[in-house]
């Protein structure tokens, strides 16, 4: 009986074992058919005439043959002649060469792009010789597809490059640093050409700040995504302005492998903005910082002092007199002497120091670390010092000279009212006369802010006409008789005191109202006139006063005549009054005007005699009919030697000239009685009348008849 073990040991030895059994069906081809036809590629086997032998399913399923179709036939047999020919060319080169060979085989039909990679090999004997071909041939349309897809968006992308007026660079990091592609306007932007780029990976340092160097090392690598205005050097030394984006590309595992850029010129859109950012700063006539930039540097001067505790003084300068510059030579001279104070400046300070133009005529400076009020006083005494000077215009010398206001701050203070304090400083200082300079003090401040007050106030009292003219009579010092009349204007402020106009026609000449409140005073006397004409009063002479301003506004002349014609009244009927310290400011711009106004026939009178240094030269060729010897000389007569000695002088100097001479401000009858030995005609004062209504003046001349 056989047991368990012996039963073991026959199948052991009477049956062959699994593993021999697998090898000879392997053997046998049917596993190797099987695999064969199992693949994803064609497989085929070509004896030398190019007969096939055998063909596998994929071949029968991509070419959509049967086996039994194929084998034993030719490519020839098979397809059109090209597409055979070429297959025939391919299997001729692997017998020439006997040994496997790759190559790209299209389909059969040219219009597709159906193509394999073929793998081709001859199969030899057992003494190397050749007696068939083993082809095996995977479809890579897809891939192929890719390859051409990529190879034509790079070519639009390199022709887009290769046109673009954009700098556009490749740069490779790894290994051998150096550019990869630089597009052709690397030539117009940087200066170098393309093969000097090539050539010398250092200039990608001329390109890329420093700054983005490090980020690409690491931090703020986000932020090269953002566009950047860098200055960069070109070839040749000159600098430009570019826009640049940098873009940084990674390998798989996330390093930096190469950085991609674009950079574009945009040197004359950075100028422009420049110059832009510069004129919104800066006062295009003199090229100072202006008013806003003053501001922004004062803030920031206040606060480093407050750091520092030290002082900084603000020195606001306003040019004595410009208006009548404009009004005389015009704008352009205005604009030239604007220039001339702005360089004079500039030559005075310190290079830290700020010059600014606040607009019109004024002028700010700024320092900053003064030690204190009177320090700044005297830096503000030098400016004024180095502004004052003759500058010609027009072919003459038109002396310049400013009046300057200070006001020294520190941490407490804004930017705004230290401007204003030395606003307020600057208006003291042209009360207190002409080209000084005085400090910031609280009381300064009330009067500035009492002069606003005024002013608009005045501005008002035009509007309102609160005004009233006051005719003061003109006396013959011999008998004591009317022979004229000054008109005073007064204003009448409602519910108060009448307001002197002492205290107010200096303010209208500031501000340029005096020209309509002139022009008002001289159509009331003219009407005045005209009405006691008709009521039978006929005075020799009645004057006017005016002032500069009213000379150099507009067309005088043509509103006097118009007034004079109005009232059908002869122009020698009217005398006009000419402060002499106003006639010698400009006496060539005097002479003109007056000339002008003479030729309507009206007297001419000069007001204030004696104060204004006139010049006898002068005097001679201002065309005047009288002076008008002032009050201050008038007061000692007959008790101070010098004031006699004084009028006899005048006296006799206007008889030498032609000219007729009255006394203002005749208190006592002592002066008259000294007047009248003195041989002056005329006179004027509270011993005769003060300033009269019009009614009250009539009642006085009617009188005396
Ligand atoms: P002014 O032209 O020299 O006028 C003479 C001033 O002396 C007047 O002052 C007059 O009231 C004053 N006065 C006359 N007699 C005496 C006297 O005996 N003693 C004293 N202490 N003063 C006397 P008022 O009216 O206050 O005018 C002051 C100045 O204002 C005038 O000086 C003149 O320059 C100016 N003014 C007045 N009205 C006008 C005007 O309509 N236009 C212009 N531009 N200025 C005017
Ligand atoms: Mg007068
Ligand atoms: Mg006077």
């Amino acid at each position: 009986m056989a047991t368990a073990a012996s039963r073991a040991n026959e199948s052991l030895f009477d049956r062959p074992s699994e593993s021999e059994r697998v090898r000879a069906l392997v053997d046998s081809g049917g596993a190797l058919r099987d695999l064969v036809d199992a693949t994803s590629a064609a497989i085929y086997v070509k004896d030398l005439e190019g007969r096939y032998v055998l063909v596998n399913r994929r071949y029968e399923e991509l070419t959509g043959l049967r086996r039994e179709d194929v084998v034993g036939k030719t490519d020839i047999d098979l397809w059109p002649a090209s597409f055979a020919a070429a297959l025939r060319v391919n299997d001729l080169r692997v017998l020439d060469a006997l040994a496997p060979l790759e190559f790209e085989e299209q389909g059969p039909d040219p219009n597709s792009a159906v193509t394999f990679l073929a793998f081709k090999f001859p199969l030899l004997d057992d003494d190397g010789v050749p007696y068939a071909i083993a082809g095996i041939s995977t479809d890579i349309t897809r891939r192929k597809i890719a390859e051409h897809r990529l190879r034509e968006s790079e070519e639009r992308f390199r022709v887009l490059a290769e046109n673009a007026q954009d700098f556009i660079f490749r740069y490779r990091l790894k290994g051998q640093p150096g550019f990869d592609y630089v597009s052709p306007a690397c030539e117009a932007i940087t200066g170098y050409s393309v093969d000097e780029l090539y050539g010398d990976p250092r200039l990608i340092f001329n390109l890329i700040e420093a700054m983005h160097v490090q980020m690409m090392r690491g931090e703020g690598r986000a932020g090269l995504r953002q566009a950047w205005e860098v200055e960069v050097a070109r070839k040749d030394g000159s600098t430009i302005w570019v826009e640049q984006r940098l873009s940084l590309i990674t390998d798989p595992s996330g390093d930096i492998e190469a950085v991609e850029g674009i950079a574009r010129d945009v040197t004359t859109r950075k100028q422009v903005e420049t110059q832009l950012a510069h004129q919104a700063l800066h006062d295009a006539l003199t090229g100072l910082p202006n008013r806003r930039l003053l501001i922004d540097r004062i803030g920031q001067a206040l606060a480093r002092s407050s750091r520092e505790g030290s002082h900084v003084a603000v020195l606001l300068l306003d040019l004595d007199r410009f208006k009548l510059v404009n009004d005389s030579w015009g704008h352009s001279a205005g604009d030239t002497v604007l220039v001339e104070v702005a360089d004079r400046l500039r030559n005075a300070v310190r290079g830290a120091d700020t010059v600014a133009r606040f607009g019109g005529d004024e002028f700010v400076v700024v320092r900053e670390g003064v030690g204190g009020a009177w320090e700044a006083a005297r830096f503000g005494e030098r400016l004024v010092n180095a502004v004052a000077g003759s500058l010609p215009i027009g072919g003459e010398e038109v002396f310049v000279t400013a009046s300057l206001g200070i006001a020294v701050g520190g941490e407490d203070d804004t930017a705004e009212a230290l401007l204003r304090d030395a606003d307020a400083a600057m208006y003291s200082a042209k009360e207190r006369g002409r080209g000084r300079v005085e400090l910031f003090d609280a009381e300064a401040r009330i009067r500035a802010e009492s002069r606003l007050v005024a002013e608009a106030a005045l501005r008002r009292a035009l509007e309102r006409q609160e005004f009233v003219v006051l005719y003061q009579p003109i006396v013959s010092v011999g008998d004591g008789r009317i022979v004229g009349a000054e008109a005073l204007v007064r204003w009448d402020v409602p519910g108060h005191d009448r307001v002197s106009p002492t205290d107010f026609i200096p303010l209208a000449e500031e501000t340029g109202l005096i020209v309509p409140l002139g022009q008002w005073v001289l159509d009331e006397a003219c009407d005045q006139l005209r009405r006691w004409k008709d009521a039978g009063l006929d005075l020799a002479s009645l004057s006017v006063n005016v002032s500069a301003r009213q000379l150099s506004a507009g067309d005088f002349s043509a509103a006097v005549s118009h007034a004079l014609r109005r009232n059908d009244l002869s122009p020698s009927a009217l005398s006009f009054e000419i402060t002499e310290s106003v006639l010698m400011e400009d006496v060539e711009f005097s002479i003109e005007s007056l000339v002008g106004l003479k030729a309507l026939g009206v007297r001419l009178a000069v007001d204030d005699f004696g104060t204004g240094y006139s010049s006898l030269a002068y005097l001679k060729r201002l065309p005047l009919d009288s002076l008008k010897v002032d009050r201050a000389f008038v007061d000692g007569l007959g008790t101070d030697p010098n004031d006699s000695a004084i009028v006899a002088a005048i006296v006799a100097m206007a008889g030498a000239l032609g000219l007729s001479v009255t006394a203002e401000g005749v208190e006592t009858e002592r002066q008259r009685d000294e007047l009248r030995l003195l041989g002056c005609r005329y006179a004027q004062g509270y011993l005769f009348a003060r300033p009269l209504p019009a009614d009250d003046f009539a009642r006085l001349v009617a009188e005396q008849t």
